[in-house]
């Protein structure tokens, strides 16, 4: 089996067809963009950006977690954003809450389905961590700020 000319492996393409059950045949399309790839839906149709510059196994692992986030469109998770339009904190927090909840499960249903791609992952969502705890409530109490909700005084 190919995808976007790609052959991929047995593994791949017994988890592809599990997901097909589950979502309908997506539409893949070749991106460049230095991003992992993305997903949208189109009147019901998965449509998966992925990057065709990769191995073997960093395509399967990639495309394996795009699909899984279209599993989580027709599943129905809220989403925020899918890109950055603007760099209020307001939109940079909701991308990371956002990014902790679906790409945590995404990567963890992506593990139990033999695609450990956690290392492929951006550092910053490698560890849910402290530091990185402390850094959403900063971008937090900023937005609030910023939409005037709280007197910096009392913050
Ligand atoms: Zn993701």
């Amino acid at each position: 089996m190919r995808i976007l000319k790609k052959s991929v492996s047995k593994h791949f393409e017994s988890f592809y067809k599990d997901i097909v059950d589950r979502i309908g045949v997506p539409k893949f399309c070749a991106t460049a963009t230095p991003a992992r790839g993305d997903c949208r839906l189109e009147n019901g149709v998965a449509i998966v950006r992925l990057r065709t510059d990769l191995n073997k196994s960093s395509f399967e692992q990639h495309a394996a977690h795009e699909l899984l986030h279209a599993l989580q469109l027709v599943e129905g998770w809220p989403r925020i954003v899918s890109s950055l339009p603007d760099e209020s904190p307001i939109v940079e927090l909701g991308i990371r809450l956002q990014s902790i909840v679906l790409d945590l499960s995404v990567e963890e249903r992506a593990k139990q389905m033999g695609f450990d791609s956690t290392q492929n992952m951006d550092a910053q969502y490698q560890n849910l961590n402290k530091e990185m705890l402390i850094q959403m409530l900063l971008l937090g109490r900023q937005s609030i700020l910023s939409i005037g909700l709280l007197n910096s005084d009392i913050v």
